[in-house]
């Protein structure tokens, strides 16, 4: 009984898989505020040329440069399991394996995208990359990157995880990054933001303005994402990849997969290789698992809408609650952002991809539950996943059904630590976002269709 499923180095994917080839339609193009279609020239404000080829692209592989793997190389392949103990303490017969994804430097799968974007970046001569996180994975991943391929990292922090996650802050500034709480006064969109209500907690969205706005003005920066565009996703289908191989090694396929859903990149990543045999007539179910109290793709309503809170970025339809979306400080604080992948957005809207939402406490209970059975302690985020294979193993255990289940373990928690605490104090609650609240969000969303 095999515990951890390894591959080799040398075994490492050599191409990322690009879904674009193989979904039924082509995908939606971003359009600008007046509704035409923004060609990718309007991108290279802030993105290199080799990403904007990769965001367009409809090729099915994409080569991975030798740099990359070889940075990548540095964790990666990443471990399968098969969690015998968590399925002996649910008494069931479903076999459930995880990718884990914790064990890269910053202790997410953020990484597997920032090492290319930091890559591509400075191959075409830029010297600075500004970016925004949230709960601080992505700021991190991008610090870590950047001081691997010398470059300077900017990061607007969301207020409310600056203050909650002291260490993430410090984990940046190690690797280098020069890191502010947002909104701040050093942007025009942090300004406008300000005069508004001084006492704003930030969120995603208005710390994409400040980034974006200050990449925009300058020529030697870029700015880099860490979720939602396709070539974020691209970077991330190592994931599904290696997951792939490593299943073929002990004669196993997925029935499910379930993968925590922010902006869609784990999601993508572990499920999109999979879509390829869907797409040729495979039976595999795929699984986006979000939030009760950030319901994007189960509440939320298929338009065009922008990306950030501002209004800078071009109009995407996705999913979305709408770009002026307060999300509640939920302790998820990866899942808390109102649109979501264009790439899945489609799918989801198709029925070619299934979403459900947890709530809160019980994705703390399934993170606790994790912890004692499999020893690793799990990001807020990723217990979303568990929660919802767990859900699924217990309906095996009623029927019997030996089926097969894979998820992403996308995090560790050991910067989380706080929100356990209050979990344990008791002090957490379900959230489920009123549906009034989203109604009004959703009444400024731009028109188009
Ligand atoms: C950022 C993050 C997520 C959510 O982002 P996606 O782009 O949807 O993957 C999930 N888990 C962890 C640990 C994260 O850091």
């Amino acid at each position: 009984m095999k515990t951890k499923i390894l591959l080799k180095e040398s075994e490492m994917p050599t191409h990322w898989y690009n879904v674009v080839a193989d979904m039924p339609n082509p995908p939606t193009p971003p359009l600008d505020p007046e509704g035409n279609p923004v060609g990718p020239d309007a991108l290279a404000a802030i993105f290199p040329e080799e990403i904007i080829k990769q965001e367009v692209s409809a090729e099915r592989w994409i080569p991975i440069p030798e740099e990359v793997r070889e940075a990548l190389c540095l964790w990666r392949p990443s471990p399968l399991y098969r969690a015998h103990r968590l399925e002996k303490a649910l008494g069931t017969p479903a076999k459930i394996y995880y990718k884990n994804e914790a064990v890269s430097p910053a202790g997410s799968h953020k990484p597997n995208t920032a090492i290319p974007q930091a890559y591509y970046n400075k191959q075409e001569g830029i010297s600075k990359l500004t970016t925004e996180t949230g709960a601080g994975q992505w700021g991190c991943s991008l610090s870590l990157a950047g001081q691997m391929f010398g470059l300077d990292v900017e990061v607007f922090m969301v207020k409310v995880s600056y203050g909650q996650k002291p260490y993430r802050r410090t984990m940046m500034r190690t690797w280098g990054a020069n890191v502010h709480a947002s909104p701040t006064t050093l942007t025009e969109s942090g300004r406008k933001i300000l005069a508004e209500n001084p006492e704003s907690n930030g969120s995603l969205g208005i710390a994409i303005s400040e980034a974006v706005e200050i990449a925009a003005q300058r020529e030697d920066t870029n700015y880099a994402l860490g979720s939602v565009l396709n070539h974020v996703l691209l970077h991330q289908t190592i994931i599904g990849e290696e997951a792939k191989k490593q299943l073929e090694l002990v004669g196993d396929y997925p029935d499910m997969i379930f993968a925590p859903c922010g902006g869609g990149s784990n999601f993508g990543g572990v499920a999109f290789p999979f879509f390829a045999d869907k797409a040729a007539g495979k039976d595999v179910k795929l699984v986006a698992v979000e939030p009760t109290s950030c319901p994007t793709l189960t509440k939320g309503i298929y338009a065009y809408d922008y990306g950030d809170a501002i209004g800078l970025t071009p109009l995407m339809k996705m999913y979305t609650l709408g770009h002026d979306f307060m999300p509640p400080g939920i302790h998820a604080g990866g899942l808390r952002y109102h649109g979501d992948s264009a790439l899945i957005s489609q799918l989801y809207n198709e029925g070619l991809v299934d979403a459900v939402a947890v709530p809160q406490l019980e994705t703390f209970q399934a993170g606790v539950m994790f912890a004692q059975s499999e020893g690793i302690v799990p990001a807020p985020e990723s217990t979303h996943a568990i929660a919802a294979t767990i859900r699924e193993a217990k309906r095996c255990a009623e029927t019997g059904e030996p089926k097969t289940l894979l998820f992403n373990l996308s995090g560790h928690g050991h910067f989380d630590m706080t929100s356990y605490d209050r979990y344990f104090a008791g002090e957490l609650e379900d959230y489920e976002y009123p549906q009034e609240a989203i109604e009004q969000a959703l009444a400024h969303l731009p028109k188009f269709d």
